[in-house]
C-alpha cells in the first residue's frame, strides 16, 4: 500500500494521445510526484472533466511509467472514458495517485512469472514485465480475448496469445492455454501467476491455480468513487483467511488480491 504521504492529487497536462484501436486510446500524462511513486498494480483517479458531469473520477491502472510521465491505457464504454479517449493533447485533467496495493514481485515462491490477461485486463502488464525484467526475472504474456481484434498486446515482450474463435493464437480461452504453457514451455518451473481481466476469468483462473497451488495475484476491478476507502462505492465480497467470505473495499485491500480470496 502506498503511503499516503506519497500520494499526490495534481493537474496532468496530457502530453500525448495514441489510438490503439476502434475503442481503446493510451494517454501520456506529465505527473512526476505520481509517476515516481508508482508501483505495477497501483492505480490513478481521474477526474476525466471541469463539469460537474460526471461527477466522480474513474479509476484506471498505470499501464507504464517513463521519467515523469505515467500512462493509462483506457477502453470507451461511457461517459467519463469517452471524454478521456476524445481528451485534446495538451490538455489537462486532475489525477489523483498512485493508488491502491502492487503486485508483489519479489521472488522465493517462484521463479517464472506468467502475467494472464482479458481484453482490457492487459493494462497493468506493461509496468509489471519492466519490474520483473529489471529484476531478472523470466516473465510469458498470456494474452486472451474473444477474437484477434480484442487482443492488446501492443508494447508487450514474450507474448502468447488465445482467442475464442481461433482467429489469432491458441484457440480457447487463457486458462486453457495457460494450462498448455505449463505442461510445455513452463514444465519444470516454479510459476507464479500475475492476472488481470474480466471476473468470470480471474474468477476460473483463481481456482486454476489454487487447485494446482500456484500462487497467484489477481486486479480486480469494480465501480469505484473515491478510491481512497471514504466513499464505500467499491465493497466486494471476498474469501478471508479461515475460507468465510467477508466485506472489504477493493480500493483499500487491493485492487491485487491472493488469488485465493476470489475461489467462492
Ligand atoms: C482499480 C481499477 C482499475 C481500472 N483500470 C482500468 C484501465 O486500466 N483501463 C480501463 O479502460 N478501465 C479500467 N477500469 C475500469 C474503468 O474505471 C471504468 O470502465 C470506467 O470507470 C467507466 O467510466 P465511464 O464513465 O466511461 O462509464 P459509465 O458511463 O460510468 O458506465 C458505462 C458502463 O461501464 C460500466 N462500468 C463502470 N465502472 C466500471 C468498472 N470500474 N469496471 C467495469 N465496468 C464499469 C458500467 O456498469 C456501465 O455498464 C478500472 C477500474 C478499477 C476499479
Amino acid at each position: 500500500m502506498i503511503p499516503s504521504s506519497k500520494i499526490a492529487d495534481v493537474k496532468a497536462k496530457i502530453t500525448e494521445t495514441r489510438p490503439i484501436g476502434a475503442d481503446v486510446t493510451i494517454l501520456t500524462l506529465e505527473c512526476p510526484e505520481i509517476a515516481a511513486a508508482a508501483r505495477p498494480g497501483n492505480f490513478v483517479n481521474i477526474k476525466v472533466s471541469d463539469a460537474s458531469h460526471p461527477l466522480l473520477r474513474r479509476p484506471f491502472c498505470i499501464h507504464n511509467v517513463s521519467g515523469g510521465t505515467i500512462d493509462v491505457m483506457v477502453k470507451n464504454v461511457g461517459k467519463g472514458t469517452t471524454l478521456l479517449c476524445d481528451a485534446a493533447c495538451g490538455s489537462s485533467v486532475m489525477v489523483l495517485g498512485p493508488l491502491g496495493n502492487s503486485f508483489g514481485t519479489g521472488t522465493g515462491d517462484f521463479d517464472t512469472a506468467l502475467l494472464v490477461s482479458g481484453g482490457i485486463g492487459t493494462a497493468p502488464m506493461l509496468f509489471l514485465e519492466k519490474k520483473l525484467a529489471g529484476q531478472g526475472i523470466p516473465f510469458m504474456n498470456l494474452v486472451g480475448g474473444r477474437s484477434r481484434t480484442d487482443l492488446l498486446t501492443r508494447g508487450l515482450s514474450n507474448c502468447n496469445t488465445a482467442t475464442d474463435d481461433g482467429s489469432e493464437g491458441f484457440q480457447g480461452n487463457v486458462v486453457e492455454l495457460l494450462s498448455r504453457i505449463l505442461e510445455t514451455t513452463a514444465a519444470g518451473r516454479r510459476p507464479k501467476v500475475f492476472a488481470c481481466g474480466p471476473n468470470p476469468m480471474l474468477k476460473a483462473l483463481a481456482k486454476f491455480c489454487a487447485k494446482r497451488a500456484i500462487p497467484c495475484e489477481l486486479s480486480l476491478e469494480s465501480v469505484m468513487g473515491c478510491g481512497i476507502g471514504i466513499c464505500y462505492g467499491c465493497m466486494v465480497e471476498l474469501n478471508n483467511a479461515d475460507g468465510q467470505l467477508e466485506t472489504v473495499l477493493l480500493c483499500k485491500e487491493g485492487p491485487v488480491i491472493d488469488g485465493f480470496r476470489f475461489t467462492a
